[in-house]
């Protein structure tokens, strides 16, 4: 019989790996505790049609991507493809509306059923953030300057803001129109996906990857010409507002969005040093999003940080994060492995970080496995050891050695922790 493998798009992410989501995680938590933002999280599945409404029937995470089956129930459900849509439906459940500005961010599992490579899985991971409540221009730049912080407290450095505006319902309605215009002459020229999203979301044709269509789009008219003119004043100050706190960024006039709900400000975080998957963060406004699921009319911004592409770029760049026991716990013969067992349990307690090694095999391996765990402490419990209620600490880094009574060294742990820390830092 065959063994058992991940489906395809999904993947284990084994402990060396955990560290670098760990550190990820940590520091995206400094900064947005800093800022205010709270944590929320909503269910992995929701109604499929809270997504059919909040994302749209014509985008390719609702047409192609979606994980949707029929539960035993028989209603029609959906993993989440993202996480804005059900935010928003929390958003609304719970009168969220009431209690003013809400900051908010979340982070876990999203599912698209796409075709898998590098930094793109079929389930991934976002760290995503909503500001709600707040149509000022100060809220797109609050958000997209803690992507930014996040990212550079990561120490990414070769990081490229995009900007680009989609205006109101009524600016896009416009622009929809000259776009179509502009493109129906070319319709043969377009790739099969493009063509058939002209009528559909003909938006979405500027970032298509196809090089023929693209040339065609080099000269389409810009949505930045078509913005009434409070677009106009929105985008302006987010642009001098981003300027104020130093934010480099450049104007894409190309970047929409896949999802319908957009208004305004629509940004990406890219980085140089990924490939084909470049784009690190995504998001913008939605103005539009919780009066089209049934709420108050609601401005809101927010993004989303693929947590599978960060990770990669931070292994390129940055050394594995340490993950070694303070302790490392070697015995040999029954007594002695009886008193290892306690001895360990008692050390945590004291707040060490101990290994124990169970092997059972003879000294040498297990001093070979104390080094190989990084442990700054090796205690030796051998029969000696073990009929004298003593025991040997090795300091690993400085090769040093001494020999004490077990109850002395539980009754010296603040010594111990010095000596640890100021070894650890050498
Ligand atoms: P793309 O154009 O790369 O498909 P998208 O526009 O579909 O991206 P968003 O919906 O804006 O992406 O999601 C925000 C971020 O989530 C992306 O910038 C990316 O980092 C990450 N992401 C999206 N889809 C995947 C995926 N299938 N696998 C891994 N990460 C993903
Ligand atoms: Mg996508």
């Amino acid at each position: 019989m065959g063994a058992i493998q991940a489906l395809r798009g999904t993947r284990d992410i084994l402990p060396e790996e955990v560290a670098y989501w760990q550190r990820v995680e940590a520091i995206a938590r400094g900064v947005l505790d800093r800022a205010a933002y709270r944590e929320v999280r909503s269910p992995l599945f929701e109604q499929t049609e809270l997504f059919a409404r909040g994302i749209g029937e014509a985008t390719d995470v609702v047409g192609k991507e979606m994980y949707t089956f029929r539960d035993r129930g028989d209603r029609s459900v959906t993993l989440r493809p993202e996480g804005t849509a059900g935010i928003a439906r929390a958003f609304i459940e719970h009168g969220l509306h009431a209690r003013g500005t809400q900051r908010l961010w979340y982070g876990g599992a999203m599912f698209r059923y796409e075709r898998p490579q590098a930094g793109r899985q079929r389930q991934f991971h976002q760290l995503g953030l909503e500001l709600i409540g707040c149509a000022a221009p100060r809220a797109d730049v609050e958000t997209i300057a803690i992507a930014t912080d996040i990212l550079r407290a990561l120490g990414l450095q070769r990081l490229r803001l995009q900007l680009n505006s989609v205006g109101d319902a009524a600016d896009r309605q416009r622009y929809r129109r000259a776009l179509i215009e502009y493109l129906t002459p070319y319709k043969a020229d377009l790739d099969a996906d493009s063509q058939g999203r002209l009528e559909r979301n003909p938006l979405r044709i500027l970032d298509s990857k196809d090089e023929r269509t693209r040339a065609i789009v080099a000269d389409a008219p810009s949505i930045l010409d078509a913005l009434g003119s409070e677009s106009q004043a929105h985008f302006t100050a987010v642009q001098q507002q981003l300027s104020d706190l130093g934010i480099d960024f450049a104007l894409d006039p190309c970047l929409v969005r896949g999802l319908d709900y957009y208004t305004h400000t629509a940004f990406e975080i890219q980085s140089d040093d990924l490939g084909a998957q470049a784009t690190v963060c995504g998001g913008g406004r939605y103005n539009g999003l919780i009066e089209q699921l049934g709420g108050p009319v609601t401005p809101a911004v927010g993004w989303a940080i693929g947590i599978e592409r960060l990770v990669l770029l931070l292994q390129e760049l940055t050394p594995p994060p340490a993950i070694a026991p303070d302790l490392y716990v070697v015995s040999r013969g029954d007594r002695a492995e009886a008193q290892a067992l306690v001895l360990a349990q008692k050390l945590r307690h004291a707040g060490f970080a101990v290994e124990l090694d169970l092997s059972g095999s003879g000294f040498a391996k297990q001093f070979k496995r104390a080094d190989r765990s990084g442990a700054i402490g090796c205690l030796v419990l051998g029969e000696e050891e073990a009929a004298t209620d003593t025991l040997k600490l090795k300091w690993l880094p400085v090769q040093e050695q001494t020999t004490l009574p077990q109850a002395q060294l539980l009754a010296t742990t603040a010594e111990l922790h010095a000596r640890l820390n100021s070894l650890r830092h050498q």
